[in-house]
């Protein structure tokens, strides 16, 4: 809320001045009517300063805006890793002051492990993305059956979520499409468009992943029947730390997505959302190239 303020500070401020030097601008014509070269020379230098005061309310702008998404990421990191902390805790107490059937251990410890992994996944999340940055990072590059990678995350997220099979369709060609890549890396970044897809698609999520395969590049489509995308946020989903707040309230940390384009874009692929509109549902589009 305060730094909502200050943004509007600056914007006010860079308004104002602005609006200041128009007038000066002009006065300063009216005043120096038959001076003309010194009325080239000003008006320049006021188009400068003027430029200038613009460039720099942008750029305050978008430190605030930046130090907001910060503030949020480490709010829902902290989530992330107090929650399961808090029930592994909670549970440790409870097998540690009671007597338990085994049933009850038994579960106990699956709800335990389950958190662990939900912690471990975070943590990961975060390396991952630091790793990110290192452009040169090194890929174990293979042949990969961009098919076969594809119904392995499939068969691992429906485990995971206990999906049927009617949640999550694929449809790909006979033939099978190959790529040059790292079959981990590209894993990774699939698991988590689906996980988004589910996630962003309350009540019954419908999945259709399309593989398809084009003259130079295969080309991946993930579409989902969930809480779609506004045309302002397609590109911006990308960026570090860029999180929307939608009917869903799922938590997360807005490093996913900015994971996945990495990934796309270190196999020379590329990476884009598309959606009708919000509530319209979204569709995630990858084109690699291939073999
Ligand atoms: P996280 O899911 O942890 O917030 P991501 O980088 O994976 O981070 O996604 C960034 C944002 O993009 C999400 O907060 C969500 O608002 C939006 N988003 C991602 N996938 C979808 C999807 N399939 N449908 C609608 N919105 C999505």
């Amino acid at each position: 809320m305060r730094r909502r303020k200050s943004a509007l500070f600056f914007l006010l401020l860079g308004i104002i001045l602005s609006a200041l030097t128009i007038v000066l601008n002009i006065g300063w014509i009216l005043l120096n009517l038959r001076e003309v070269a010194l009325l080239v020379f000003g008006v320049i230098f006021f188009a400068i300063i003027i430029t200038g005061l613009i460039l720099n309310t942008i750029f305050l702008l978008r430190e605030i805006r930046r130090n907001e998404q910060h503030d949020a990421f480490l709010n829902a990191v902290t989530h992330e890793l107090k929650t399961p902390i808090a029930s592994i805790k909670l549970y440790l107490e409870t097998l540690r002051s009671r007597e338990l059937t085994p049933e009850k251990r038994l579960e106990f410890y699956n709800i335990m492990l389950a958190d662990n992994e939900r912690l471990l996944g975070t943590v990961e999340q975060v390396l991952l993305a630091s790793r990110a940055r290192e452009k040169q990072k090194l890929m174990t590059l293979a042949e990969v059956n961009v098919g076969e990678t594809l119904q392995r995350t499939i068969d691992t997220v429906r485990a995971q979520r206990h999906l049927d099979e009617s949640t999550i369709r694929l449809t790909a060609p006979p033939q099978p499409v190959k790529i040059l890549g790292d079959g981990n890396e590209l894993e990774t970044a699939f698991t988590n468009l689906l996980d988004n897809a589910i996630k962003y698609s309350p009540g019954e999520p419908k999945i259709t992943i399309r593989l398809k395969s084009a003259a130079s590049e295969a080309e991946v489509y993930i579409r989902d029947n969930g809480v779609g995308l506004a045309r302002a946020d397609l590109k911006r989903i990308f960026k570090r730390f860029y999180r929307i707040q939608n009917k869903t309230d799922a938590k997360g940390t807005g490093l996913g997505l900015p994971i996945d384009r990495s990934i796309i874009e270190r196999h020379g692929g590329r990476i884009q959302a598309e959606s009708k509109g919000v509530g319209k549902g979204s569709t995630f589009i990858i084109n690699l190239p291939k073999l």
